[in-house]
């Protein structure tokens, strides 16, 4: 266990891999959240947001791969999953010491300014520009899938047969347990602190990422303000769900695909749900519902019967 990335990173290993594989891989996500986070000036992310408006950078194939693939579930959220919320996240300041909710002002200053489709990409020699002075990335909602990923097949490469990879929420399972059961994730009750559980999801070599408002949040008057925005208003996002665990092959899909759900309200997330292929949904209600998509049948058990439980 290690704090990394500005969360707790939680590497288990059941079964193979040579005996410093776990030291590899916090090196590895260390060199990975160097490169991908806006918070160290030296990264990649720092040098095309110091740019923005400026001139083009020259990133490495991985961060390439990870804003590119940003751009695509921007498109497929119509414009709500947006890692130019840069500068919004900076203001509200949500999870740090500084969190306040800014003047309205200010809010519609810098929603003028997040727009993925001023991300400029030139695919034969990983350009990235950003059209505007001011503008920034920040990929919050996607790298800790893609570093778990990473992690992953860093494990599989070393003989790795059962593991489990957990950045603050983004799971992925490598395989299964030594006696070969499915491995057991508990799905995090949304209105309780980290650790609580609504129930179960069982099964082998899938990702489980989930989205919600029971960490990274801040209170004034009674109000809940937390960290996933909607970036037409500015605002934190406001509808229907509490929080959203996604259930894909790949951890960087279920990150970009929770943060997107959370952004787009139960009924909508749900149609979409169903249209993507290897794509399951456990959403829970503000209204203590949970509502699961048509693939997920006996994989979750209930643990919690103050929830309803719906299927789709
Ligand atoms: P998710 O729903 O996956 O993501 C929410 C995050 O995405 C928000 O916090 C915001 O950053 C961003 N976001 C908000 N609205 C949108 C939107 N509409 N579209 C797209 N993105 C949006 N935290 C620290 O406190 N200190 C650190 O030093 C730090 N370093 C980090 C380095 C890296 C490389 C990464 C990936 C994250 C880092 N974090 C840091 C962030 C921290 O771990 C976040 O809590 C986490 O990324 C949010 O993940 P989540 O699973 O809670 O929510
Ligand atoms: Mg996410």
């Amino acid at each position: 266990m290690n704090f990394q990335l500005g969360t707790l990173v939680e590497l288990s290993i059941y079964e193979g891999g040579s005996k410093n594989i776990l030291t590899e891989a916090f090196a590895l996500i260390s060199s990975l959240e160097n490169k991908l986070s806006r918070n160290k000036e030296q990264s990649e992310i720092s040098g095309i947001n110091i740019n923005a408006g400026i001139s083009p950078i020259e990133v490495s194939d991985d961060t390439y791969f990870i804003i590119n693939k940003s751009i695509y579930y921007s498109e497929l959220s119509k414009g709500f999953f947006d890692i130019t919320v840069g500068p919004l996240v900076s203001l509200w300041g949500i999870g740090t010491a500084e969190a306040k909710v800014p003047p309205l002002k200010e809010i519609n200053n810098l929603v003028k300014l997040i727009d993925y489709q001023k991300i400029k990409l030139t695919p034969l020699n990983n350009l990235v520009f950003l059209e505007e002075k001011g503008m920034e990335i920040d990929l919050g909602a996607i790298a800790k899938g893609f570093i778990a990923d990473k992690v992953c097949e860093l494990f599989k490469e070393d003989g790795v047969k059962g593991a489990i990879i957990n950045l603050g929420g983004d799971v992925r399972l490598l395989g299964r347990k030594p006696d070969g059961k499915l491995f057991r994730i508990g799905i995090q009750d949304p209105f309780e602190k980290r650790g609580v559980a609504v129930g179960v999801y069982e099964g082998e070599n899938i990702s489980i990422v989930t989205s919600g408002v029971y960490e990274r949040y801040y209170e004034e008057n009674g109000v809940r303000y937390h960290h996933i925005f909607n970036p037409k208003t500015g605002y934190p996002a406001d509808n229907d769900i509490m929080g959203i665990s996604v259930i894909t092959e790949k951890a960087i899909d279920g990150d970009a695909i929770s943060t997107s759900f959370f952004l787009l309200g139960s009924k909508e997330a749900l149609a979409l749900a169903e249209k993507l292929k290897d794509t399951e949904v456990i959403i829970i209600t503000k209204d203590k519902r949970i509502i699961l998509s048509n693939g997920i049948n006996a994989n979750f058990t209930l643990a919690n019967n103050d929830f309803i439980l719906e299927k789709n």
